[in-house]
């Protein structure tokens, strides 16, 4: 049972449409994209011209996967400056009404900080902003909270807090998650043996539920284990290792959930680490599975 949604973040190159074609000429049958400038505040309007071209891309590639864009940096739905957190909401709203335009049905964001607050004050601004934020949004979007590194005093590293946001916002069916390998390897869950692999995704499962993954990002970490520090390694090159990511694409929760790269130097590199996931699907699962 092998995953059939694979592909990376695209850098969009030739617009949306752009990304699309890039992307399936490098193996993807899934693409994440930025639909603005992830380092700004401002995006430009959503056009019919976008819209038809990304459109188009789908068709001439025949990529039928469920497209996923990832917010701006800048957002910060916790921010203790209420201007600051005013901006942030408004930036994610608008993401997901363009998604909506789009046709984009995942968005994914980090969520938020607490800056000092403290987890419990942050969480429950992050739930109160998804709320607002869901409650104007298109039905045919839904937001993915990412899970982080624990970076700093970044919101949703540990699964509780995943769970506790959801538990504030009553299971609301429109957000969803989004779990980075790198991430949740640098917050101090294990990946690289069997064992581990499986206590890592049955305790997600005890707190939050495996259905809650929407998207999958698939990175390597160049930083140890537990050490709260988020860099992307290319697949089977840092401290996670190969076998886990050969587990993962076998693993049967993921079967037709996108699993995505997020992997450094995109155009030297996305097409071989996006092989190599092909490699460990085509290798069927490592023998401890079977
Ligand atoms: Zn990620
Ligand atoms: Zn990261």
């Amino acid at each position: 049972m092998a995953a059939r949604y694979i592909g990376a973040h695209m850098p969009t190159k030739g617009g949306l449409g752009g990304s699309v074609r890039n992307g399936v000429a490098i193996g993807c049958t899934a693409v994440q994209v930025f639909t603005s400038s992830p380092q700004q505040w401002k995006s430009k309007p959503i056009t019919d011209e976008m819209v038809a071209d990304l459109q188009a891309a789908r068709e001439e590639t025949g990529l039928d996967s469920p497209l996923v864009s990832h917010d701006s940096y800048l957002i910060n739905l916790a921010a203790p400056d209420p201007a600051k957190r005013a901006m942030s909401e408004e930036a994610l709203s608008r993401e997901l009404s363009r998604c909506g335009q789009l046709g984009i049905p995942y968005v994914v964001s980090h969520m938020g900080a607490h800056m000092g607050e403290g987890v419990n004050a942050g969480l429950a601004k992050v739930a109160e902003s998804a709320q607002r934020i869901l409650a104007n949004a298109p039905e045919s979007v839904t937001l993915l909270m990412e899970t982080t590194a624990g970076q700093g005093t970044c919101l949703n590293w540990r699964f509780e807090e995943i769970a506790q946001v959801l538990d504030l916002v009553h299971g609301h069916p429109r957000l969803g998650v989004c779990l980075d390998t790198c991430h949740i390897f640098a917050a101090g869950y294990e990946l690289r043996t069997r064992e581990g692999f499986e206590q890592t995704f049955n305790e997600f499962d005890q707190l939050v539920g495996l259905d809650r993954i929407k998207v999958v990002h698939v990175n390597d970490s160049q930083k140890p284990f537990a050490s709260r520090r988020d860099r992307h390694a290319h697949l089977g090159e840092g401290e996670i290792g190969a076998d886990a990511f050969h587990r993962l694409v076998h693993f049967a929760p993921f079967e037709s959930v996108p699993l995505i790269i997020e992997t450094p130097e995109a155009d030297e590199h996305h097409k071989r680490n996006v092989q190599k996931l092909w490699d460990w699907v085509n290798q069927g699962p490592p023998l401890e599975q079977t």
